[in-house]
């Protein structure tokens, strides 16, 4: 990962799209737990009030005292807000439903799509001890989202293989366009992942094509199948690889961490 564009320090992914249910933190803490079995060292960003990320690393509400509303609107710093999780290598600022008022709280804050990018680049900055960091957006086009697109190096858009799929696209690069426009101009598409696929269903094929023929090379290689092991893992409140190493899900996310590296070695990001 030698970018001499790039200051050293974590590469930020943005795993976003505008639409909910399709596999967004999913892949966050999948993708997470694969890059740090490849030797990497993660942090992910919970940036939804759901808050499912934090449940799915097994952060209890009790712990999670100091949250991203934390890190973005009481100036508590970054690395007061980080918790550590029982994957070494693979920390965490949680979420809880408080983060729901930020979007609106954000709108009468002056430097407001910023202050997620401010706080990941604090000097005193424990991020640095990260090699990624993966933010899980809300499912909305909001100011928290803006805040990710900004504060990223990439976006990551898990696409869903259902009918519609695509439709959604176009606001989401729309909104990529506008970030690059008014504060991210080297913001880029990390890739498109379809999940939830089903290679032997008609509705996954076609959805595979039409992303293919109109989204080209960002289409990653590797597909996320459905997968009743990726379902059920959130419930032990651990990622598919700890809870059924051998699934299908489990080798699904092992390649698209692989894909991923070896398209940053490539275009030295
Ligand atoms: P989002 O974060 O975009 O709202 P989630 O990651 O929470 O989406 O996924 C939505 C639902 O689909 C969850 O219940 C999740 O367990 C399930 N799911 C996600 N990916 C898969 C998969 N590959 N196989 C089976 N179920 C999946
Ligand atoms: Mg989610």
């Amino acid at each position: 990962m030698s970018d001499p564009t790039r200051p050293p320090g974590p590469k930020i992914i943005s795993v976003a799209n505008q639409k909910g249910g399709v596999g967004k933190t999913t892949t966050t803490i999948n993708l997470a737990a694969a890059l740090v079995e490849l030797g990497h060292r993660v942090l992910v960003v919970d940036l939804d009030p759901q808050g499912n990320a934090s449940t799915g690393f097994g952060i209890e509400m009790d712990d999670r005292e100091r949250t991203t509303y934390d890190l973005l609107l009481e100036d508590v710093a970054l690395q007061d807000v980080i918790l550590a999780t029982d994957i070494e290598d693979l920390a965490i600022i949680p979420a809880t439903v408080d983060l729901s008022s930020a979007d609106i709280e954000l709108i009468s804050n002056e430097k407001r799509s910023f202050l997620l990018h401010d706080a990941l680049r604090q000097t005193d900055m424990d991020a640095y001890e990260f090699d990624f960091i993966l933010i899980d957006c809300p499912p909305s086009l909001n100011l928290l989202t803006v805040n990710a697109m900004i504060a990223s190096h990439s976006i990551l858009v898990p696409l869903q293989s259902e009918f519609f799929a695509l439709e959604g696209l176009s606001q989401l690069m729309l909104t990529i366009r506008e970030v690059r426009q008014t504060g991210n101009p080297n913001l880029r598409i990390e890739g498109v992942v379809l999940t939830m696929h089903d290679a032997r269903n008609n509705l996954s094929q076609q959805v595979e094509q039409d992303a293919r023929e109109n989204l080209g090379d960002i289409v990653f290689k590797t597909r996320i199948p459905r997968n009743v092991r990726v379902s059920e893992a959130p419930s032990f409140a651990v990622p598919v690889l700890a809870y059924d190493s051998t699934s299908k899900g489990a080798i699904a996310y092992r390649d698209l961490a692989k894909e991923l590296v070896a398209n940053n070695a490539a275009v030295g990001a």
